[in-house]
């Protein structure tokens, strides 16, 4: 029997308790495997927006997934230069792990909205399956009547209520606000040791 892979991408700047619960839920509702975490390195949806050097995402992001054994980090995007195209990169995996390998990319409501936006979505259903994880503010009972969630290669996962947003935690950061019990204590350390979002 070949392996069930989630591939979780994300800014992760910085990875929050929603990304790891979704992450957790998805390996457990789906009986994965693994689930890789794929930092991105310039997200081309948010060229406009300043984004933490992909260096400093990455170390939260293992810092962040390093007690579970079933949690990875991949450095694929974050040594790719250019913009990321998550398609480029389930391509890439799908070709390191081989044909038996099955994929399963984990997105929150509001980022498979996006799918429809992506480069080659066609190939994308291909690649992986996907995952949608409700997410507090993203009302899935509409989307669910939205053409794209009505795909065959699209699941809708419920998981526990977490309205935390890296948005947010930036701006509590920014505002001198505690981010403790949002994000995993050592991310809380990082952020502050790295001097990030001030
Ligand atoms: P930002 O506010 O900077 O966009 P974010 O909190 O949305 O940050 P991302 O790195 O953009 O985090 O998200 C990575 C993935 O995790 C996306 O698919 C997103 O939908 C999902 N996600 C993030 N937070 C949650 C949450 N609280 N519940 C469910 N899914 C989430
Ligand atoms: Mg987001």
């Amino acid at each position: 029997m070949g392996r069930r892979i989630g591939v979780m991408g994300g800014t992760f700047d910085p990875i929050h308790y929603g990304h790891l619960v979704t992450a957790e839920e998805a390996l457990h509702q789906f009986s994965l495997d693994e689930v890789l975490f794929v930092p991105t390195g310039r997200p081309w949806m948010k060229e406009h927006d300043v984004v933490s050097p992909a260096e400093d995402r990455y170390l939260m992001t293992v810092i962040a997934t390093a007690s579970n054994p079933r949690f990875a980090v991949s450095r694929m995007e974050v040594d790719r230069d250019g913009p990321t195209y998550t398609v480029e990169t389930l391509r890439s995996l799908k070709a390191e792990l081989g044909p038996d390998t099955q994929l399963f990319f984990i997105t929150g409501a509001d980022a498979v909205l996006e799918i429809v936006q992506w480069k080659e979505p066609e190939e994308l259903f291909d690649l992986a399956h996907f995952i949608a994880a409700t997410r507090p503010g993203y009302d899935l009972a509409s989307f669910e009547a939205h053409a794209p969630l009505a795909h065959p290669g699209i699941t809708v996962m419920h998981i526990p209520a977490l309205a935390i947003s890296s948005t947010d935690i930036r701006g509590r950061v920014r505002q001198g606000r505690p981010i403790r019990y949002l994000v995993p204590e050592g991310v809380n350390s990082y952020v502050q040791k790295a001097g990030l979002y001030r």
